[in-house]
């Protein structure tokens, strides 16, 4: 929960200076200087406290260190010096990469230091997602939303979802870490009364195949798009009843950082999480679901109409 906090300290200080130009990945996919500090100051203090636990992250140092980013890699330092004052550069390289681990082990973390980047570059949904995984299980999650208000809650912007298997899901106010009262899924059994949550990026999540279920299931209220796993987070505290993540590719396939946390915080809250086929999801074969397609995330109630209506609007191959 600290090393969550810290780096959401981080990413707000980034966000409000809009120092938040980004460079582009080989995938073509954006990272700014929050992420790569959000992860060096989760990594460096998750091996310090843990020094054995190998973490698989989102990031690596890799286009920090090209001579033509010295701009982008001073600004890494300058903002992870805000909390780590006595922070070299090679430090902060070193921290990004201690998050390198791909292969799956008996015990490993995972970490997306900015899930939603593209949220943060508008200034609109983000999260800081961590979890534990032990013998292909998550076991324990954090998921930082400095953006997020929850009903729940009152207008209190900025929540840390955090559960652990067996004991429930608890919500914080990250500015001071004060628990916020109880939440859970909400008890809507009726889909036509559900609200249903999902990405803003089209090319993550098929627009236009969870129109159709909405159709199909008689859902009466427009879906709210949100960036992130903040979606998990709005279905675990009751704030929606669905999250759909429907394939636009048969080639992609979902990274472990992007749901481990957000499984666990919906889970221990009473809900449901499968893919789009009804299986578990299976983390127990390194940084990818490779068994999975899609994502399903309810509350619970009537996961398996949700999973007919998703087999009858498939599109044939
Ligand atoms: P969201 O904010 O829910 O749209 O999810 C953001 C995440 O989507 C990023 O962290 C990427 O890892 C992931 N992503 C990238 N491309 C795809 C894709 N084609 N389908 C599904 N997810 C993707
Ligand atoms: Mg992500």
């Amino acid at each position: 929960m600290a090393a969550v906090r810290e780096a959401a300290e981080l990413c707000q200080l980034v966000q409000e200076t809009l120092a938040s130009q980004s460079l582009e990945k080989t995938d073509r996919s954006p990272v700014t200087i929050a992420d790569f500090g959000s992860q060096a100051l989760i990594c460096s203090r998750l091996r310090q406290a843990l020094p054995e636990d190998p973490i698989i992250a989102e990031e690596t140092s890799e286009i920090l260190r090209e001579e033509e980013a010295s701009e982008a890699r001073e600004g890494v330092l300058r903002y992870v010096r805000f909390l780590r004052p006595d922070a070299s550069s090679s430090d902060v390289l070193s921290w990004i990469d201690y998050g390198n681990q791909q292969e799956h082990t008996q015990r490993h973390w995972t970490l997306d230091p900015i899930d939603g980047t593209k949220g943060f570059l508008r200034g609109d949904q983000y999260a800081i997602a961590l979890a534990l995984i032990v013998e292909g299980k998550v076991v324990v999650a954090a998921v930082g939303c400095p953006n997020l208000s929850l009903s729940a809650f009152g207008d209190s912007k900025g929540v840390i979802a955090v559960a652990v298997k067996g004991q429930g899901t608890e919500f914080y106010r990250l500015r001071d870490m004060e628990l916020l009262g109880d939440a859970s899924v909400t008890e809507i059994a009726n889909p036509s009364e559900a609200r249903f949550s999902e990405s803003v990026e089209s090319g993550h999540t098929s627009h236009s195949q969870s129109a159709l279920i909405s159709k199909l299931l008689g859902i009466q209220k427009p879906a709210t798009r949100l960036d992130s796993q903040a979606k998990y987070v709005v279905v675990a505290a009751g704030d929606a009843e669905i999250y759909m993540r429907l394939p636009t590719s048969r080639r992609y396939v979902e990274n472990i950082w992007d749901h481990a946390a957000g499984m666990l915080i919906v889970q221990e809250s009473g809900g449901q999480v499968t893919d789009t086929l009804g299986a578990e999801l299976d983390f127990g074969l390194g940084y990818q679901l490779a068994r999975n397609r899609g994502i399903l995330v309810s509350n619970g109630k009537f996961h398996g109409k949700l999973l007919q209506a998703i087999a009858d609007t498939t599109p044939e191959d």
